[in-house]
Parts: structure tokens; sequence; C-alpha cells
């Protein structure tokens, strides 16, 4: 059966607004979930984000408040990132627009005084982290005994970050009578735990089944012996400008994400932008921003961006590495196929990258197919360093599953026992440089000899 707004019990002021932001029909997790929200029943929903689950829990919290009343906030949506308050706090004032409802964004990295200011001069709604939601109880005097309805989005990744102490502290401010909604992307034992907390008899709904990748994305894998190779692969995919028109790279960690960078910024046609957590904030925003709207082709960010974002039109996302946790790999392609487009993803492995990589496909039920590597792409051989840190991240991860397993690095003693006192020194002064990315020789300059040999 085809279901309309209307059909979900929306009044006027939300059916124009949802019509002004283009919706034409409610998605499955709307239709599931606005019907309970409206009648003030406490919610858990499993949706990852490109699924409208923001929009589902926004219209019956926006129409349940109804208009402006008090000074005081009456409803709090707590949420993991300062861009994901962003990105709920401009869906409030869209959805928000034909009521007179006054919302306001609390995030740190920028200072508290202009959003203190907005709170006394009276708010409904407050979208937040955590930590300056604290920090503006605390320290700001935010009175929050007339919170009605509390909602942590997200769930999954607030306990990954580590929020779990703030929300319980959050939770013990809060009026113990208010409606509780708890939105996640999977359902772990850990978000299960914490929606015990806080939650009688919660209404479930699942959309997605936990961590299946959204079906519009189609996903591949190269195996690449190495990052300087990698840089190779990501040039050569760059070069064709019409495919890979706007793409996300994920990088693991922030030094990594600006070498690829500086790497990118001379060699990829473009705008190129980074994204990472020691970004100034108005750096970030400008980034993400100049992205959206379509003026940068190459995003480069660590996993900070991965969830929640919401950006359309995403032509590609590269995972440049694996990431440790299966579930941050949804999120990353999540970023792409969004609504109703398709994307692709494609994944960079290296040997170090093997076994969590296949974690992940055991979590998405689905084996990525491996592409060859493009003919014309120059190989380079690994550097010595970096084949051990692989080499220590396969024994790490072999001695996690099997605790009496010695390791394969852990036999390599005597090959270290012959590198000579010079090369000692070399390896010693690069440690804990690896991330410098300097090239080493292609290895195909090796097996050019035997080719000259043939000719
Ligand atoms: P979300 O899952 O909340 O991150 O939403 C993903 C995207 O879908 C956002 O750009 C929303 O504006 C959009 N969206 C939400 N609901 C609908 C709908 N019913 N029809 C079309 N787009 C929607």
């Amino acid at each position: 059966m085809q279901h309309t707004f209307t059909d979900l019990g929306l009044t006027r002021q939300f059916l124009d607004a949802v019509q002004e932001a283009g919706y034409t029909q409610p998605t499955p997790i709307q239709i599931a979930a606005i019907p309970p929200l409206r009648s003030g029943q406490h919610l858990i929903g499993i949706a990852q984000t490109g699924t409208g689950k923001t929009a589902a829990y926004l219209l019956p919290i926006l129409q349940n408040l109804k208009y402006a009343q008090g000074t005081d906030p009456r409803a709090l949506i707590l949420v993991p990132t300062k861009e994901l308050v962003l990105q709920v706090s401009e869906q409030v004032r869209a959805l928000a627009k034909f009521t007179d409802l006054r919302c306001v964004a609390l995030y740190g990295g920028v200072g508290r005084k202009a959003q203190a200011a907005q709170i006394k001069a009276g708010i409904d709604i407050i979208v937040a982290t955590p930590r300056r939601f604290m920090e503006m109880y605390q320290e700001e005097g935010l009175i929050v005994k007339y919170i009605q309805v509390f909602l942590l989005d997200e769930a999954d990744r607030m306990l990954d970050m580590g929020f779990l102490p703030q929300i319980n502290l959050i939770l013990d401010l809060l009026p113990r009578k208010k409606q509780n909604l708890l939105f996640s992307a999977t359902f772990s034992p850990r978000v299960e735990e914490l929606s015990w907390n806080f939650m009688d008899f919660p209404v479930k709904i699942e959309i997605t089944p936990e961590a299946t990748p959204v079906e519009t994305v189609t996903q591949h894998a190269y195996s690449v012996p190495n990052i300087q190779t990698k840089l190779e692969l990501l040039r050569h995919l760059m070069e064709d400008t019409e495919t890979y028109h706007r793409v996300i790279v994920f990088v693991k960690t922030k030094t990594s994400a600006t070498a690829v960078y500086d790497y990118c910024a001379h060699r990829i046609k473009g705008s190129i932008r980074l994204i990472h957590s020691n970004k100034s904030q108005n750096a970030r925003i400008n980034a993400f921003d100049d992205f959206r709207e379509g003026g940068v082709r190459l995003l480069i960010a660590t996993d900070v961006m991965a969830r929640g974002v919401d950006i359309p039109l995403v032509s590609h996302v590269i995972n440049f590495d694996v990431p440790i946790m299966p579930e941050d790999y949804v999120h990353r392609i999540g970023r792409t196929g969004r609504a109703t487009c398709t994307g692709a993803a494609l994944t960079f492995i290296h040997k170090g990258d093997e076994h969590n990589f296949g974690r992940i496909e055991e979590k998405i039920r689905m084996e990525v197919a491996r592409l060859p590597l493009p003919a014309e792409l120059p190989v380079y051989e690994t550097p010595f360093e970096e084949n051990q840190d692989m080499d220590r991240a396969i024994d790490t991860q072999r001695k996690r599953e099997d605790p009496t397993f010695q390791g394969a690095f852990h036999d390599k003693k005597d090959y270290k026992l012959k590198v000579s006192e010079k090369e000692r020194k070399t390896f010693t002064a690069h440690k804990g440089r690896n991330t410098s990315f300097a090239p080493s020789k292609p290895r195909k300059k090796k097996t050019s000899k035997h080719q000259r040999h043939k000719k």
C-alpha cells in the first residue's frame, strides 16, 4: 500500500515543510516511526543514515512540541559529532519552517557565548554533542527540567567514541518522565544495554538488517601492496574526471590523511579538501559546505566524517585503508548511494588489511569482488619498515584470535639480525615517519630488465 505523509497524521505546517523539502513520499522508517512517536511512545530505531531517519524522528517531535513556549528547552537531541549537530539542526530549521519553534545547535570548537545567548533568548529544541551539552549545563546555567523528549542518535557511534559516561550523567540530570528515543545504525549488545538504562518497553523498529550496506552501492576492492602504490592507484583513478567527479577518500588517521592530501594536492585535477578532527571548526564547516555544494571534487577525510553526514550525489567512496571496525566500513560506504542515487565504493587492501577486510565481508554477508590493478600502474616495492608494520599488524590480529600463536614476525628475528648496522640506523631514523610516503622504487623496474632481455 502506498503511504502519504497525510496518512501519517502530519499537520498542515509539516505537510507544507516536507513538500518544500522535496519529499514526495515517506520512507519506510518514516512510515514505521512517525505514528508511534506522535502518540508519545518510547522507540528504538535501527536504521542507517540515508534512510530518512532524521525526518522520521524530527517530524513527530516537532509536531508534538507544536509552537514556541516559555524559554527553556523541551526537546534534547544528542548526536556524536559537530557535523551531525549542524546537519540535524539544519533539518530542524527546514521542517519547522512554518512554525515558530526555536532550535539551538550546541557543539564544541567554538566559543560558548553565542550559544549561551541563544539559549537565554528562549529555545524549544537543543541539538548537541554530549560534551558541549554538559558544559552548557555546568557553566552556563542551562535549565533541563522541562525536557519532555530525549533522543540519542547514532548510539553505536556514541559508544565507540567513549561517550557512555557523559550519556549516563546527562540521563541523571533529565526528568524521569519523558519520551525516550534511541537511534542506531547497529544494535549491538552494548547499545541494547544502554537502552535498558533509560527506556521502558520501547517500540523497536529495524529498517535494515545489522550492518547491511545500502543496496544502491556497488562495492569493489583492489589488492595493493603498499602505501606508495595506493597513492598511484588513487591518482590513476582520478585521471578519469568524468566518472570520479565527487569522491570521498577515507583514511584511518589524521597524519595519513594529511599525507594523502599533500600527495594529491599537486597531482590530481580539481579542487581538493581535507577534513579531520584537528582542523579548526570553521575549516571543517567550509570544506564540508564546499564539497556539498559541488565546488570540491575530492574530499579526504578521517572517520569523523563517516557517520551521519549527508552529502548528496557522491560518485565514489574510496577506502584508502580498511577500517578496523566493520561498522565503520558500512558507515563510510553509506556516504554514497544515498536516496535514489547509485554510488560506488572502492577499497584498497594491503596484506595487513586482509584480516580486517575478511571481518567486514562476514559482517556484510557478502564477498566484495577484487579488481585487477590497472596494467599501466607502477607497482612499488614495499619499504622494509612498512612491510614490518604490516607483519606486526597481522601478528597482532592472529594473536588476538589465538593467544597461543607465537607470531610470524617473531620468527623473523634472524632476518633482523642480518640487517647491517648502517641499515639499522636508517631504519631507526625513519621509524615513525612511515606516513611521509617517501617513494620507493617502482617494482616494475625490476621486471623491465627481464623484459628487455626478452626483446
Ligand atoms: P537521513 O537518513 O536522515 O540522513 O536522510 C538522508 C537524506 O534523505 C536527507 O538528505 C533527507 O533530506 C532525505 N530525505 C528524508 N526523508 C525523505 C523523503 N521522504 N523523501 C526523500 N528524501 C528524504
